[in-house]
This record gives C-alpha cells, sequence and structure tokens, in this order.
C-alpha cells in the first residue's frame, strides 16, 4: 500500500519553505503539484528527443510519435473510453468545450433549440454556450440548484424537453464541492435526443470516471490539475459525435488531401489535432495518469472525500466561517469565508504562514451570485494532503481572524 508518506516523497515542490514555513499546498483545483514520473518523462522527452510526431520517419520522430500514441492510449484507459481515437489532444478544458462549441453545437443547434445548464458551470462551460446561443438562436436553460447547491435529478427532468438539444453539466464543481449524477443525467437527456457535454475538470483528477458507464457524448478535462504540465487537455467523445464535429483548426496534420481550392480532413482524433501537438505535454500527462492509476483512483476519491468532508466539519465548527455547499459528498475542496474579511486578505494571511489557497469568484461568477458574495476562499486538496494540511487550514484561519481583530481594534 502507498503511505502519504511515500506520495508525499514523490513531489519535489513540497520540499520548499515558504516565508519561513513548510510549503502547505490547499490549491489543488486551480492545478495540482506535478510528480517527479511526469517531470522525469517530460523532461528525458526533451532532452533525448524533441522531435514533433506523425511527420518523419527518422528514429527520434518515431520514438516521440510512440510516446505521444501510447499517452493517448494511456488516457483512454484512464477514462474508460473505448477507443484511444475517441481521444482528442486539445490544451485543455477551456479549449474542449470550445471545441464541442463551435465544432458541433453550432452546426448542430437551430433557433427555438436549448440548451440546458446549471448556475454552477465554470465560465468555461458556460461562455462558449452563451456564445451558441448567440450564434444559433438557441436558448439556455438553467436548472436550479437545491438550497444547499446539489444538483436534483428532479430538477434535471423538470427541465428536460422535446426542444433541448444539449445539456452541459460539470460532473463536479470547483466552488461547492458537490458531486453532479452525471449518468442518471445522460439517461434522462438521452431519452429526450439531447447530447451530454460533461466538464470533467474538477471530476477526472479526483473520481474514478469511466466514459463509458456514464455514456456521455463528451467529456473535457485538462491535464495541469492531474499533475501533468499546463498546455495538455483531452476532449473525449463518442465516435460518431466526433465525426460530427467540424475542426476548431484548420492546416498542418489535420488533413487527408488538400487541393487548391478545397480539402477534406484526417479521420477523428488527428481532424482536431491541427499544428504540431504539445508533445511534451502529451508525454507529460501519459505519465500523470498512470502515477495516479499506481495509487488508484477508488483511494485518492476516498482520501480526498474524507480531506474535504473533515475540513467542511471543523471549518463549520469555527465562530464566523461560513463554508459554501453540502457537508457531504463532496469531492476534495472546500470554500469558505470568514466573517469581515475579504477572501483576497485571507489568502495574503495563509501565504504569510506558507499556505497557499485560492481566493476570487473561480470563473463561476453566476454561482458568487446564487450564492450572494462577490467571492469565496477555497481549500482545495491532492492525494499528497493529509491531517496536516487540515491542521494548517484551521491555523490559517485562527491567524487571519487575530490578524483582523487586531486591525480592527
Ligand atoms: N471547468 C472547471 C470546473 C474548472 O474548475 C476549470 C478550471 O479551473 C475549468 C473548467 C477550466 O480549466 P482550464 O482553465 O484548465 O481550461
Amino acid at each position: 500500500m502507498t503511505t502519504l508518506t511515500d506520495i508525499r516523497s514523490a513531489y519535489p515542490a513540497l520540499r520548499q519553505t515558504i516565508n519561513g514555513h513548510p510549503l502547505t499546498y490547499l490549491d489543488s483545483a486551480a492545478t495540482a503539484l506535478k510528480p517527479t514520473p511526469v517531470i522525469e518523462a517530460v523532461t528525458a522527452y526533451l532532452r533525448e528527443n524533441g522531435a514533433s510526431v506523425h511527420r518523419s520517419v527518422h528514429t527520434l520522430a518515431e520514438r516521440a510519435t510512440e510516446a505521444y500514441e501510447a499517452a493517448r492510449a494511456d488516457v483512454a484507459r484512464f477514462i474508460g473510453a473505448a477507443a484511444p481515437e475517441t481521444v482528442v489532444f486539445t490544451r485543455g478544458a477551456t479549449e474542449s468545450l470550445n471545441l464541442v462549441a463551435y465544432g458541433y453545437a453550432r452546426r448542430h443547434l437551430a433557433p427555438g433549440d436549448e440548451i440546458l445548464l446549471t448556475p454552477a458551470e465554470h465560465h468555461s462551460n458556460l461562455v462558449p454556450w452563451q456564445q451558441v446561443a448567440l450564434a444559433t438562436g438557441a436558448r439556455l436553460v438553467y436548472v436550479e440548484l437545491e438550497p444547499d447547491g446539489q444538483l436534483s435529478l428532479e430538477a434535471v427532468r423538470a427541465a428536460l424537453s422535446e426542444r433541448t438539444r444539449l445539456v452541459a453539466v460539470t460532473q463536479a464543481s470547483n466552488v461547492l464541492g458537490t458531486i453532479n449524477p452525471v449518468a442518471e443525467i445522460a439517461r434522462l437527456a438521452h431519452a429526450v435526443g439531447a447530447v451530454v457535454v460533461v466538464d470533467g475538470a474538477q471530476s477526472v483528477p479526483h473520481l474514478p470516471v469511466d466514459v463509458t458507464a456514464l455514456d456521455c457524448d463528451f467529456l473535457a478535462f485538462s491535464g495541469h490539475k492531474l499533475g501533468a504540465p499546463t498546455g495538455i487537455g483531452i476532449l473525449y467523445g463518442k465516435p460518431e459525435r466526433l465525426e460530427e464535429t467540424e475542426p476548431l483548426l484548420f492546416g498542418g496534420e489535420m488533413i487527408q488531401l488538400v487541393e487548391r481550392e478545397r480539402s477534406t480532413w484526417a479521420d477523428p482524433p488527428a481532424k482536431f489535432e491541427g499544428g504540431t501537438p504539445n508533445v511534451a505535454g502529451a508525454i507529460g500527462l501519459g505519465a500523470a495518469v498512470r502515477f495516479l492509476e499506481g495509487i488508484g483512483m477508488a483511494t485518492v476519491a476516498a482520501h480526498d472525500r474524507e480531506l474535504a468532508e473533515e475540513a467542511y466539519r471543523r471549518l463549520a465548527a469555527i465562530d464566523g466561517v461560513r463554508v459554501y455547499g453540502p457537508p457531504a459528498p463532496r469531492t476534495g475542496l472546500v470554500a469558505f469565508n470568514i466573517e469581515g474579511v475579504h477572501p483576497h486578505d485571507v489568502a495574503q494571511v495563509f501565504d504569510a504562514e506558507g499556505i497557499a489557497i485560492r481566493a476570487g469568484h473561480h470563473c463561476a461568477q453566476p454561482l458568487m451570485r446564487w450564492l450572494g458574495v462577490a467571492a469565496t476562499a477555497r481549500a482545495s486538496f491532492g492525494p499528497y494532503n493529509g491531517p496536516d494540511d487540515l491542521d494548517a487550514l484551521v491555523r490559517g484561519i485562527l491567524a487571519t481572524k487575530r490578524y483582523f481583530s487586531r486591525g480592527s481594534r
């Protein structure tokens, strides 16, 4: 069994002090720390290879192509996709969702059609659909959340109709910590003929995700939240959906035949990977998913949930602290506010204590409005966090309260 000490030793960034304190990293929902196998895989490619893929026949290029395609197969296995060809490399969740919005939805939606969303969506799974609505005349319909932030299947069922063409929903909220019943939502949506787009940015790093079991049409996520470098992400699509999707980028590598006046496209996934891709990032992502598989995603999920639920309990018990979302079940984060203190000031005091947390609207302004706040602080967990980090979180809150009660006297 892999112990927390073993896991922590794989993350070199943890071996540093910040402002005189050992680093406590509680910002994994923004981006995860990078484990040594990822750093080594990327470094080895850059040091010993550096070639592009799918182009030249020389040995380095062939090795690069093998490594790139092996990473695609790793990701496919990790998310339970039936074939590597259903896995498209993109820059991240945002690009993946835009690819679906531009390449699929703008071609398939018409005036009177409806796009179903929730107010808890990250801007990356909201603004592209606004753009689709503007371009096609389709209408955005929001399923309202329960008072504790959960999404009820009853509400989803009531909002769906034969006009619903597309449902875009996050599997795990980056603010509320809620986990949405995506498989059931997909079943309901498919019954009215709608296509289901899942934002997996916060779920894929924290939960076992199986696209075949979910039966979603598309799933988007980012590599950097899994421990890979920034600038690499994934769009999974069912083969028939990818066939129906137009590319976002036109140019080299994505074509079958180019004539003077017109061209035809390569089969997916190449059709969506125009230009020289992020080979180093893809190799890093392959290493990141293998590293997480080594721990086991069921173990990761149980660990994150335990930390988040314990954090919720401990924070909710502190006078003047408000925690958002339901106490349980939750994914690995807690968003909170300290009465009378701006979240940016909270994050500043935490930083002085060597604790990295996030403060702001978390790219979820409609959700902030729903919560009735402008911003929150947020602590989020990764496989390298443990009970000491919860102690640090509480210590940070008490330090903030002390600091501001002194200041206000
Ligand atoms: N969706 C959710 C729920 C997120 O939390 C994020 C990132 O914070 C994104 C989408 C966008 O991810 P990226 O900025 O890596 O494209």
